[in-house]
């Protein structure tokens, strides 16, 4: 008989797709990639996810094996895909069969995702019954995790139940062949949620909302407008006079600030971007990229002062794209976070007329309730990768999947850029970007978020992981939930993120930059060079101590640690007003008389190796930032001025010099005192002095990772910390340690900073071996 060619060989599979798969139009999906490629068999929802029995040729199934993977619809995340051979199909077609839920109802809830183009089409569309309609969705775009009340992830566990379908909704909600099946947030203008205006004290003011608002915005008014996740404050980004007064009145003198533009063309217009950054910019997610401002614009002073990057994002709501399809409203809007510094972003009508009266002119309001608060997520492209540094909306609550081992449990982040993660079967569902843990609103919205998660999926872990800083409002909330709480050394978190996020194992050799971690010997860490693994950490190295004079506060007054950097490199002398470098001479005498005095007596002037405070040193010695309105500003400024000249016109480089103190190798800063001074009065431009600042730091770092190489043989490399996300730091470090032959890490969908720390106490904290 004859040999059969191999493309017609019969066989089949029994496939099931885990993640986020049901409501999202996976089935339909299905249906049709089946049909597209021949096959036979059927599509189910089960408890565990999507099963699938398909038959046919071996050549179609393993194309529709790969496409179910490549062509997923835009709001599934395919977590995991099994697939085994299974018996004969015996179906004459591929068919959809209704769900089979067990006792426990698939609990996954999809992210919030940006308007399709279907769906933009349709609102575009003057013939089309959802045309100027602000809250069209589908199966492919819209609300989700924003609006799920409680599971399973239906209509009336959603803020969509006050809104009953009418009923060409339904239809479309009940045909498995329509775009909009089972797209629980379905709505039209006869059905759903509208729009309202209301002048700055909340009265309600009749007209056509999005045309008034867009009125609003042109006359340099400041509005409120709610979104998906919570409330913008937004207004004409080229207006100086609008954004200096949303400055004053959010008492934001020079933070960068994000701003929307109506589309890619626009965006192109402001930005350079790359293809990478533009797939960013316009992916199901449309979080906030960090992109580089083209010089010529005019909208850099106002919007982020001293910076050569902005916040720039991309209309992701119909709501968005009807005030940007509005005549009179301006091309480029800022839009910030609706909330008063350190409070999170409003989410309620009353609440935001009561906490944003003063700061808005007037308010864009609808009457969808957001159940549930996400932020913009902040994203960038850094050493070729896309890295989260603000992971909210578009990501959460999307679990990663863990390969390694892990326990059950809570872990609940740290102070700063909170966020907190809750591991169920090896899969970690990182928390929403909650953001400063320091007031009671702070810390009501992270405990009704905990609650939250751990209702959605049906689990409260015995086990909890804290950080090891005592007074964090973190670790307290975890000591009172449970006496055997692991606290996790900060750094050890920040590596261990990496290593849950790169699947490693350890050992790996983990540096971490940051601002202040709790060291628990009376210093604050900062700069350190750790050989780590799940079970524990031993510090190889760190940035040379420099004394830190009043504590906390000489975050805030980089100039301390100018004085800092010059004391310690060239001795108490070098403190007198006559011998300070010129940079030096806006500060006030007195202040600086008494700083100078604390360093020499060493009064409240606990030690550091943290690497922000040597690049706020830094930055203050060159004048580039003597006062830090926001946290990171000096190091933001100081890698701007490093970036106007190339590296190789910041040659030659300073040199590195290393020491040790009880067995750690410590990379000297104290010498960068007497070369600056040295540069600067020699008339060095601030630029090449910043960039040879930083390529100094990367050289140093460099030279120690070899050296630990050596000791250790191992050459896994994980970069980790708040100032990792310097970009000219982190890749030119990367670059050169890649070129040395390390394998180099870092996070990507887990922030670098204190965001991605929550993963890492879970790693750590959630080992089985511990
Ligand atoms: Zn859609
Ligand atoms: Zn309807």
């Amino acid at each position: 008989m004859a040999k059969q060619p191999a493309s017609t060989l019969i066989s089949a599979l029994r496939i099931t797709v885990h993640g986020i798969v049901q409501g999202v139009g996976f089935r339909p999906f299905v249906y049709r990639l089946a049909h597209r490629h021949g096959l036979t068999g059927t599509v189910t929802n089960t408890t565990e996810g999507v099963s699938i029995h398909i038959g046919g040729p071996e050549a179609a199934l393993a194309a529709f094996a790969t496409a179910l993977r490549t062509e997923a619809p835009p709001v599934a995340r395919i977590v995991r895909i099994e697939s085994q051979p299974a018996e004969a199909v015996t179906e004459p077609s591929f068919r959809i069969l209704p769900s089979q839920h067990g006792a426990r109802p698939s609990t996954q809830i999809a992210p919030d995702i940006a308007l399709c183009t279907d769906c933009r089409r349709d609102i575009s569309d003057p013939g089309n019954r959802r045309y100027r309609y602000p809250f069209t969705n589908c199966t492919n775009c819209g609300p989700r995790f924003s609006i799920v009340e409680r599971i399973p992830y239906d209509r009336p566990n959603t803020s969509m139940r006050h809104f009953p379908m009418c009923d060409d909704c339904a239809c479309e909600y009940h045909d498995p062949l329509d775009r909009r099946f089972h797209a629980q947030p379905n709505a039209c203008p006869v059905c759903g949620p509208r729009l309202s205006w209301h002048d700055s004290e909340g009265r309600l003011v009749d007209g056509d909302a999005l045309a008034l608002a867009a009125q609003a915005l042109a006359n340099g008014k400041v509005v409120a407008i709610k979104g998906l996740g919570g409330f913008h404050l937004a207004a004409d980004a080229g207006s100086e006079a609008s954004v200096g007064a949303l400055r004053h009145r959010k008492n934001r003198p020079a933070k960068p600030l994000a701003i929307m533009v109506g589309n890619l063309e626009s965006a192109l217009r402001l930005c350079r971007l790359s293809t990478e950054e533009v797939a960013l910019l316009t992916g199901p997610e449309h979080p906030i990229v960090l992109a580089e401002l083209r010089q010529d614009t005019g909208l850099g002073h106002a919007i982020a002062p001293g910076l050569g990057h902005i916040g720039i994002m991309l209309p992701y709501t119909p709501l968005h794209h009807l005030l940007f399809a509005e005549p009179a409203t301006p091309s480029a809007l800022v839009m910030t976070s609706g909330n008063r510094s350190g409070e999170p972003i409003c989410t309620g009508n009353e609440e935001a007329l009561r906490r944003l009266r003063g700061l808005a002119d007037a308010f864009l309001l609808h009457d969808r309730d957001i159940v549930t608060r996400v932020d913009d997520s902040v994203a960038r492209i850094m050493d070729g990768k896309v890295r989260l540094l603000r992971r909210a909306r578009g990501y959460s609550p999307v679990p990663l999947l863990l390969h390694q081992p892990t326990e059950d449990i809570l872990a609940c982040g740290a102070e700063m850029k909170n966020s907190f993660c809750l591991v169920r079967n090896n899969e970690a569902y990182l928390s929403q970007h909650i953001g400063e843990l320091t007031g009671a609103e702070a810390f009501d919205f992270y405990t009704e978020s905990i609650d939250h998660l751990q209702t959605v999926l049906e689990l409260i872990p015995e086990r909890i992981a804290c950080d090891r800083h005592p007074d964090y409002l973190s670790s307290r909330y975890a000591q009172r939930r449970t006496a055997g709480c692991r606290s996790i050394q900060h750094h050890h978190a920040h590596i261990g993120a990496v290593m849950a996020e790169a699947d490693l194992d350890g050992p790996v050799l983990g540096v971490v930059l940051d601002g202040t971690g709790f060291g628990g010997d009376g210093t604050v860490f900062g700069g350190e060079v750790y050989r780590a693994d799940r079970n524990g950490f031993t510090r190889l190295a760190r940035l040379a101590h420099l004394p830190l004079p009043g504590g906390d506060r000489a975050a805030e007054q980089p100039w301390r640690m100018a004085m800092s950097l010059l004391y310690q490199g060239l001795g108490p002398d070098a403190l007198n007003e006559d011998r300070q470098p010129a940079t030096l001479a806006l500060v006030d005498t007195d202040a600086k008389r008494l700083i100078g005095q604390m360093l020499i007596k060493g009064v409240q002037c606990p030690l550091t190796s943290s690497c922000g405070r040597l690049f706020d040193a830094v930055a203050a010695l060159l004048g580039v930032c003597l006062a830090s309105d926001y946290e990171g500003q000096a190091a933001m400024l100081l890698e701007h001025q490093a970036e106007l000249v190339t590296e190789a016109e910041a040659a030659p480089d300073y040199p590195v010099v290393l020491g040790e103190e009880q067995g750690v190798v410590a990379i000297e800063s104290a010498p960068l005192a007497a070369l600056l001074c040295r540069d600067l009065a020699a008339g060095v431009p601030v630029p090449i002095l910043a960039r040879r600042f930083h390529l100094w730091l990367a050289a140093a770092l460099e030279v120690v990772l070899l050296n630990a190489r050596q000791r250790t043989g191992i050459d896994e490399v994980v970069l980790a910390g708040g100032c990792m996300q310097n970009i000219l730091l982190f890749e030119t470090l990367a670059r050169r340690l890649r070129a040395v032959g390390f394998s180099v890490h870092a996070g990507e969908l887990a922030p670098m900073n204190d965001g991605g720390i929550a993963l890492g106490q879970a790693y750590i904290g959630g080992h089985l071996c511990v």
